[in-house]
C-alpha cells in the first residue's frame, strides 16, 4: 500500500516524481493540475469555472475541488493507493482530506515535501512554457504557494508525517532520495525496489 502527498512550490518538480513513483509502485498519479487542465482542454464546466484562476495564479476556489477529490479517491484503481499531487493546497483542503481519509479508513503514509531554492524555480517554470508560466503569473504563483500552502509544511511536521527531499538535483538523484522514504508494494512483499 502506497499512499503519499507531494507538497512543495511551484516547479519543484512534484509532477515529474509522482510520475515516475506511480509507475515504480503501480498506484495512480492523482494530479489536481492535471485534472483542472484536461477539464479546461474539453471545455466542461469545471474547465469553465476553473480557467480564469489558472490563468492568473490564482487558487481555484474549494468548491471545485474538493467533490473531485472526494469521488476520484473512490475509484477501483486507489485500492493499492494514491500519490496526490498539487492537493492539498490550502489548510481548508488538508483538514477536508484528512476527515474524508478518517472516513474511507485510509491514512497517508508520508507527505514528502521537495525542496527547491526560488531562483531555480522560475528559471525552471521559464523554460516549460505552460499556459501559466509567465514570468508575472509565476510571480504569483510562488505568493499564493508561500501564503496559502506552505503552512501545510508545518501541520505534516505535526503529524509526524513530514518527510523533506533536496528537490534541486538531477531527477534521477531526486528519484532515489524519494525511493527511502516510499514503501513500494513491491518491498512490502519483500522485493527489493
Ligand atoms: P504548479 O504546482 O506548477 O503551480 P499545478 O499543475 O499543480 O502546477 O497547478 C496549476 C494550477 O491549477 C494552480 O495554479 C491552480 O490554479 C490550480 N490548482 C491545482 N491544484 C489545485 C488545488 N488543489 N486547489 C486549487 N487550485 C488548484
Amino acid at each position: 500500500m502506497t499512499r503519499l502527498i507531494f507538497l512543495g512550490p511551484p516547479g519543484a518538480g512534484k509532477g515529474t516524481q509522482a510520475k515516475a513513483l506511480s509507475g515504480m509502485c503501480n498506484v495512480p498519479h492523482i494530479s489536481t493540475g492535471d485534472i483542472l487542465r484536461a477539464a479546461v482542454k474539453a471545455e466542461t464546466e469545471l474547465g469553465q469555472k476553473a480557467e480564469g484562476y489558472m490563468s492568473a495564479g490564482e487558487l481555484v476556489p474549494d468548491d471545485l475541488i474538493l467533490d473531485l477529490i472526494r469521488e476520484r479517491l473512490s475509484e477501483n484503481d486507489t485500492a493499492t493507493g494514491w500519490l496526490l499531487d498539487g492537493f492539498p493546497r490550502n489548510v481548508e483542503q488538508a483538514e477536508f482530506l484528512n476527515k474524508l481519509l478518517a472516513e474511507i479508513n485510509q491514512t497517508c503514509d508520508v507527505v514528502i515535501n521537495l525542496e527547491v531554492p526560488d531562483d531555480e524555480l522560475v528559471t525552471r517554470m521559464l523554460s516549460r512554457g505552460r499556459a501559466d508560466d509567465k514570468e508575472a503569473v509565476i510571480r504569483n504563483r510562488l505568493e499564493v504557494y508561500r501564503e496559502q500552502t506552505e503552512p501545510l509544511i508545518d501541520l505534516y511536521k505535526g503529524s509526524g508525517q513530514l518527510r523533506s527531499v533536496d528537490g534541486n538535483q538531477e531527477m534521477q538523484r531526486v528519484t532515489e532520495a524519494l525511493q527511502q522514504f516510499v514503501q513500494c508494494e513491491v518491498n512490502a512483499k519483500g522485493v527489493e525496489a
